[in-house]
């Protein structure tokens, strides 16, 4: 009797993140373990940490703003980083910048200028040490993110649309190193932050 492989599963402390190596064919899964919880990622070639993922050319290439299975996600140089293999939820951001302590600042006031923890930090903390400079980490795919258009094009961030055991699945197409969140932002999780999992299927 043969049994499927066993899959460790990492969990990702609320508003924290985690650094994830990609060989080509490895499958990253994220899930929702609570529901309404958004996941930022982030990733650059191993080979050149000047090629890193682009929201824009993902956009150009796919010709859509909805990314879901079969889609793929670019670089900014014009190669395929990531094909969307899995997708339960599909409601994704593609649009926004991971939060930053200038998002609070400038877009929250309520919170007085406080440190506040963010995305952004965290993505630069996990990616600091493969030698991203902080200037290179631009619009995130923001997992389980529920951001839309209203017909004058103002955007509205609501309440992530997953579920409890959401998962959303992506290989890589190249040797990547990966950075992803539990999204530090109340605002767009629903109220308030929860972890994150994540597990790696190796190819080889
Ligand atoms: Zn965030």
């Amino acid at each position: 009797m043969s049994s499927a492989p066993t899959v460790d599963t990492t969990r990702i402390a609320p508003q924290t993140g985690a650094y994830v190596h990609l060989a080509p064919g490895d499958v990253l899964t994220v899930v929702d373990p609570t529901g309404v919880q958004v996941s930022d990622l982030f990733c650059v070639s191993t080979d050149d940490v000047a090629e890193v993922l682009s929201s824009g050319r993902s956009i150009d290439f796919e010709n859509t703003v909805r990314f879901t299975t079969g889609r793929r996600l670019w670089s900014n140089r014009s190669r395929p980083m990531l094909t969307i293999v899995e997708d339960t939820c599909r409601s994704h951001d593609f649009l926004l910048t991971p939060c930053s302590q200038q998002t609070f600042d400038i877009l929250y006031p309520d919170f007085g200028g406080a440190p506040h923890p963010s995305c952004f930090a965290n993505l630069v903390e996990a990616l600091a040490p493969h030698g991203v400079d902080p200037d290179r980490i631009g619009t995130t795919f923001n997992t389980f993110m529920n951001v839309w258009a209203d017909e004058s094009g103002e955007l509205h961030i609501d309440a992530p649309q997953s579920v409890a055991g959401d998962r959303f699945s992506v290989r890589a197409e190249m040797d990547l190193h990966v950075a992803i969140t539990a999204c530090s932002a109340e605002k767009s999780n629903g109220g308030t932050c929860k972890p994150i999992d994540y597990s790696v299927v190796r190819k080889g």
